[in-house]
């Protein structure tokens, strides 16, 4: 068949990779100049199903609205005259059970463990270069009561495969002498040794230049402004250079997903949840972190990138604005830098901020709705980068025809 894809992030190159796997023609229309310029960029660059727990648990509702109140939070929820904002959060808060939020969880997992496996498959028989870290991830807490509570959350992860070893203080200093000098605030963490990190632009960019190398098309400057609808199938996409026509297409634009569903009656709540992150050169530097972190009172998120950290943090409702400045990175420069003093040139650090595409149940959409040959590929929030290969490998099934190698029950759209 002849796919279109729209959207060229993480999830929309792979879905073309997997899709062009099989045997089909593929054209995959991203607006950017480049592949990978939304969230797909600036993540924490963290494949970690250790990290699937959901968003929407217990504890959520009273973040939320502790931060009307209070600044400096993690989470920042904002009121808006934006009407979809708030029929977001009730759905949001509808998962907020502690039946949801472990079945939801669970869901994740299974779907962020299968996706390593896909992600290790591709990296086997591709030559991709994008600093990849494998030696774990680790999940560090402040007191002996919080990595208590984090002990037994993790529990939950372990009981569905994922391997944890908890470390004490000198355990985690052993592991990671960076942390050294951090070594008095840290009470001990959960090591996922199987996590990984690595570049995720860096990754995705070099896969579509292999999409395009094999015969693919990835047409950027391309933005999608409609769908044209036919006979209970779509039958082109409008572009300002004219249509683009196929035989199937897959919805893979991340946060801008919702608004071209809407125009042909297909309703996703996928809202976007601004986060900020910052690029900085390890310079010469001689201390810093040999694996990623994530500051679990701070919920600071840390990678190393080769010769870069990337530290990423904040959960902020600002609608699609993506603006930011250097007052949103005090913060977790501060919490960095005193963690790995020594770590890398905080003065050259780059800014950024992107759009998580969050949906209420933090899992994504796929399969179909009432087009016969639309495909969902989309909604994959705060871990979509640990989500996309397999949610590729799925969508190329069910384009084939074949039943996904996990069970797709309560993952379908
Ligand atoms: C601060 C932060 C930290 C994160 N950390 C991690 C992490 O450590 N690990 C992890 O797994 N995930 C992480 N994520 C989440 C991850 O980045 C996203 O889930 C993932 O990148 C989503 O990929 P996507 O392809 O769906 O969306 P995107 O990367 O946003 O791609 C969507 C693409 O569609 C294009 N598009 C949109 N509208 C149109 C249109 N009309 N026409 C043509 N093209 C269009 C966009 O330009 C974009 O390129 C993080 C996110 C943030 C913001």
């Amino acid at each position: 068949m002849r796919i279109i894809v729209l959207g060229g992030g993480v999830v929309g190159v792979t879905t073309a990779y997997q899709l062009q796997k099989d045997g089909h023609e593929v054209v995959l229309l991203e607006k950017n100049a480049e592949v990978a310029d939304e969230a797909s960029w600036g993540n924490a660059g963290m494949i970690a199903p250790g990290h699937s727990f959901v968003w929407s648990s217990p504890k959520a509702p009273m973040t939320l609205l502790k931060s009307l109140f209070l600044k400096d939070q993690a989470l920042r929820f904002r009121l808006s005259a934006d009407p979809r904002l708030y029929s977001w959060s009730w759905q949001f808060l509808m998962e907020c059970t502690a039946g949801k939020a472990r079945r939801n969880t669970l869901l994740k997992h299974r779907l962020a463990a299968y996706s390593q496996a896909v992600l290790q498959e591709v990296i086997g028989s591709e030559p991709i270069a994008y600093d990849r870290n494998d030696r774990g991830v680790l999940y560090f807490h402040r007191s002996q009561q919080a990595l208590d509570v984090g002990i037994a959350h993790m529990r939950l992860l372990e009981s569905d495969g994922q391997l944890i070893t908890v470390l004490d203080r000198d355990g985690v200093v052993a592991l990671e002498p960076a942390l050294a000098h951090a070594r008095e605030q840290i009470a001990g963490a959960i090591w996922c040794p199987t996590d990984e990190t690595g570049d995720p632009a860096k990754f995705t960019r070099a896969l579509a230049a292999l999409v395009a190398a094999r015969g693919g098309e990835v047409r950027t400057r391309t933005a999608v402004t409609g769908l044209e609808v036919s006979g209970g199938r779509v039958s082109g996409v409008r572009t300002p250079a004219g249509p683009v026509t196929g035989d199937a297409y897959v919805l893979a634009m991340g946060a801008g997903s919702a608004a071209l569903a809407r125009q042909i009656g297909i309703d996703l709540p996928i809202y976007p949840i601004k986060g900020y992150s910052l690029t900085i050169p390890v310079g010469n530097q001689p201390a810093p972190p040999s694996l990623g972190s994530v500051d679990e009172h701070n919920l600071v998120a840390i990678s190393r990138f080769g010769d870069r950290l990337r530290v990423t943090a904040t959960a902020e409702f600002a609608g699609y604005d993506k603006s930011h400045k250097p007052a949103d990175f005090a913060f977790m420069k501060k919490v960095t830098q005193e963690l790995y003093p020594e770590g890398a040139d905080y003065e050259r650090a780059q800014m950024w901020a992107g759009l998580r595409p969050m949906t209420p149940t933090n899992l994504p959409f796929f399969g179909r709705r009432h087009l016969a040959n639309l495909y969902l590929n989309t909604g994959h929030g705060h871990i979509g980068w640990t989500m996309s290969h397999g949610s590729a490998r799925i969508t190329a099934d069910l384009i084939a025809g074949r039943t996904p190698a996990i069970p797709m029950e309560g993952l379908a759209a």
